[in-house]
């Protein structure tokens, strides 16, 4: 399978998702996650139509948008965030999915060039409470979204959470409808936010199931990572 073959694969899925669990066709957006995978690996997806690429280190992420400059990719930054890394995420990410706290916020809107577009922020939720320390507690996300919105800069899209390995569907569900319920609290709320980035390779249905508007998709488009 070429990387042309699996994305045209996913591609299939996502629509297949999208009618099967009532969403709008064409609602659910594919970010490439090509971590750990050379420049030629997203030449050969950009050659099928991929714009969107997703990077979860910052300096792999700068080198290789100077290596694909020109290019029209749109760099999305999904890592845990270093705080001493910021100035090189708000150089070349247009969106970043992984703020979880003030600090790293302040410094995306600080750091972000004068001529670049705002940068489109997901506030990343912890949300099964798992082993992993990223992401924001689910009863602080509405003080950080307040903060996180008046900065200049930033503008404030929606929520991401990486729900810890499951195999079982509806326990799948299970997280991604707590991620979608803080979401439908912040709109509630007054925030305007358009966007779920939830799903990975082994349970992307179940998170266009419950409402995502970007799924992360890594290995089933690259393959196994080095
Ligand atoms: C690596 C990664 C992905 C992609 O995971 P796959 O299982 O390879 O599809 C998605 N989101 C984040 C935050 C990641 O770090």
């Amino acid at each position: 399978m070429t990387i042309r073959d699996n994305l045209q694969t996913i591609g299939e899925r996502i629509r297949a998702a999208e009618q099967g669990f009532k969403r709008v066709t064409g609602s659910v957006q594919l970010l490439a996650v090509s971590k750990k995978h050379p420049a030629e690996a997203i030449r050969a997806a950009l050659a099928a139509g991929q714009t969107r690429f997703g990077e979860s280190y910052a300096q792999e992420m700068v080198e290789k948008a100077a290596e694909l400059a020109g290019s029209g990719i749109e760099w999305h930054f999904i890592g845990p965030i270093q705080s001493n890394k910021t100035h090189l995420i708000a150089s070349t990410a247009r969106w970043v999915h992984s703020v979880d706290r003030l600090k790293i916020a302040q410094r995306l809107s600080e750091q972000k060039p004068a001529d670049a577009p705002d940068i489109n922020i997901c506030l990343q939720v912890n949300i099964s409470g798992e082993a992993s320390k990223s992401g924001v507690q689910p009863a602080a996300l509405a003080e950080l979204a307040a903060q996180v919105v008046k900065l200049p800069g930033l503008q404030l899209r929606g929520l991401m959470a990486i729900p810890a390995p499951e195999d079982d569907f509806a326990r799948q569900r299970a997280v991604f409808a707590q991620v979608r319920d803080l979401q439908e609290n912040l709109i509630a709320q007054g925030f305007a936010l358009d966007t779920l980035s939830m799903g990975m390779t082994d349970d992307m249905e179940a998170a266009i199931a419950e409402g995502a508007t970007m799924v992360r998709i890594g290995t089933a488009i690259f393959g196994a990572r080095l």
